[in-house]
């Protein structure tokens, strides 16, 4: 029977954050996968854990899962880790994973720190829905772009940020989204820990003059249910009508699109009416 392959989460920075069965299995399986390994090195030798580390990395991911798929089908167990937080969260681990599956290993994860998760609950945002985008990407044509993309999401926005992109991007996520509520976080569980809030106006204008360092995460407001309401409008009725012509009854079809679209019936019902005046 083939092996398991453990998704082993580790901190973000402060070395204390990993859980006690995250421990016991990086001492125990036939080996540690993992991006860097003199990076690792230092986690595994602060808790006292010799167990041998091999790099997998985004360049031989590929030829690794061949070699770690191997290692499983002789019943062994091996574990992935990443420089930082939960491994295959923006890291190397889900072609593994597929890998994993196809040999008929079991796949376990085992739970802790990610940094964009943590930033959100410090955020002071509303976490009930929350929307991770990665990295927002480097040219600024595409980060509009993908800013506008995400612009009607009904979640608080999450992204990882660099440090020196962060003035840039804020002005664009000012003019994209408009000036909504926010929280930049900074070197989470780190020394220099900081998470500041305020509007998107007032952060822009506060990274675009001050060079900014360490790791980011920005956090931001979802869309107002105006915003969304007006945007949406020709959809509401279009998929009331789309459903209406399936043989749905009229009622039954406004109650079902008010849910996909996120709001009440009386809303719904009120926007439809707005529309046919
Ligand atoms: N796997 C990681 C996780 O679970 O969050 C994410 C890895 S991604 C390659 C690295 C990015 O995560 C950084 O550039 C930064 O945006 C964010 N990040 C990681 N550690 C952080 C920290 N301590 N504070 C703030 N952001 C952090």
């Amino acid at each position: 029977m083939a092996g398991t392959l453990y998704l082993v989460a580790t901190p973000i920075g402060n070395l204390q954050d990993i859980s006690f069965r995250a421990i016991e299995i990086l001492k125990n399986v036939e080996q540690i996968a993992c991006e860097d390994t003199r990076h690792s090195r230092k986690l595994l030798n602060f808790y006292e854990i010799s167990n041998k580390l091999v790099s997998y990395h985004e360049h031989n991911e590929l030829e690794r899962s061949d070699e770690f798929a191997e290692i499983l089908k002789q019943g062994k167990s091996i574990a992935i880790i990443s420089d930082a937080g939960t491994t295959g969260i923006n890291d190397p681990g889900y072609k593994m994973v597929q890998k994993a599956y196809e040999i008929g290993a079991t796949v376990v994860p085992i739970p802790g720190a990610v940094a964009f998760v943590n930033a959100a609950i410090a955020s002071g945002l509303p976490t009930d829905s929350l929307f991770f985008g990665g990295f927002l990407p480097s040219k600024k044509g595409q980060r509009r772009k993908r800013l506008d993309e995400v612009k009607q999401i009904p979640a608080t926005l999450a992204f990882y940020e660099s440090p020196h992109r962060l003035g840039k991007s804020l002005v664009d996520c000012l003019d994209v989204l408009g000036n909504r509520q926010a929280a930049v976080a900074r070197e989470l569980t780190k020394l220099h820990e900081e998470i500041v809030r305020g509007e998107l106006k007032d952060l822009a204008e506060k990274y675009s003059s001050a060079n900014s360092k360490g790791e980011i995460v920005l956090v931001i407001e979802r869309a107002a249910t105006g915003e969304i309401v007006k945007n949406n409008l020709h959809t509401i009725a279009e998929r009331v009508k789309e459903m209406e012509g399936g043989g749905i009854e009229p009622r039954a079809a406004l109650k079902k699109a008010a849910k996909e679209f996120g709001m009440s019936k009386s809303e719904a019902y009120r926007i439809l009416q707005s529309q046919k005046q």
